[in-house]
């Protein structure tokens, strides 16, 4: 089945950078997956479409009401059941949620896959009423420890790497097996032509057509890599026979090096 999304956001126009650019805009018509974005305005109760109010207990910004989101999300999920999904996720966009990692990607992936359907809340302001996240709001996903404007980027982030996850989304598939934190490894540096860039030269091992030996050094870079940038990835992982050697290469040339 398809992957079915639906945003919840005063600025569904931002989107357009999902559906009109690159692998997403492609899959898309390619039919892997589908948008319905919902408007929080067009379910307020008053003439100014206003969605949002000056927060309890004073202090700076505004807070977005529950009830028109309660209506968009309300809508969201009908139009989830109708499309066939088995279960609506709902997720809010937050600073405050769950860090958002590849195997959580990779999860949810399966699970649009399975026809479960992805309702994503998008916040604005200083966040949304916290009734509105206890009464419907299943989860909450952050993008990272840092704040910014609005839930569309976050959801747009999440939505990006869900659909790179989709069979067929991607022109070459096994450029996806090959990503960072698939196998537990940041990806080996890439080069293409020239051979030599401003007196720098390719590496040899990838010039050699040896696909064996090709191979050998991309894993072993990406060890390299891996253990210089993010030493905590390789603490957490069991390592073949290959990979303790090539480690102990990269030890030794280390030493060398100093
Ligand atoms: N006052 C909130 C706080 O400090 O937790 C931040 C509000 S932020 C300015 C407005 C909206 O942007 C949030 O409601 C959320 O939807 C979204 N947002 C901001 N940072 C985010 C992050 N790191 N991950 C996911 N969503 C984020």
């Amino acid at each position: 089945m398809k992957a079915v999304f639906d945003c919840v956001s005063i600025f569904p126009e931002m989107f357009a950078a999902l559906t009109g650019s690159g692998i997403t805009r492609k899959a898309q018509e390619a039919g892997l997956w589908s948008l319905a974005l919902w408007n929080p305005r067009d379910y307020a109760d008053n003439a100014w479409r206003t969605v949002d109010d000056r927060p309890y207990g004073g202090g700076p910004g505004m807070v977005m009401r529950a009830a028109p989101l309660e209506a968009a999300i309300h809508a969201a999920r009908a139009r989830q059941q109708a499309a066939g999904v088995t279960k609506s996720r709902v997720i809010y966009l937050s600073p405050q949620g769950v860090p958002l990692n590849h195997a959580s990607v990779v999860e949810m992936a399966a699970d649009t896959r399975a026809g479960v359907g992805l309702v994503l809340l998008c916040g604005r302001y200083e966040g949304v009423d916290e009734r509105l996240i206890e009464r419907v709001v299943e989860e909450e996903i952050s993008i990272g420890d840092f704040v910014v404007s609005g839930g569309e980027l976050a959801a747009m982030l999440l939505m990006d790497a869900i659909i790179r996850q989709l069979p067929g989304a991607l022109g070459d598939a096994a450029s996806a097996a090959e990503d960072s934190f698939v196998s537990g490894l940041l990806d080996c540096p890439h080069y293409t032509r020239p051979e030599v860039y401003a007196g720098q030269a390719v590496p040899e091992a990838l010039l050699s057509g040896d696909h064996a030996r090709i191979r050998r050094w991309r894993l072993k870079a990406s060890l390299a890599r891996t253990r210089k940038r993010r030493p905590e990835l390789l603490a957490q992982r069991a390592l073949s026979a290959e990979e303790t050697q090539l480690m102990t290469e990269i030890r030794l040339e280390q030493c060398g090096e100093q």
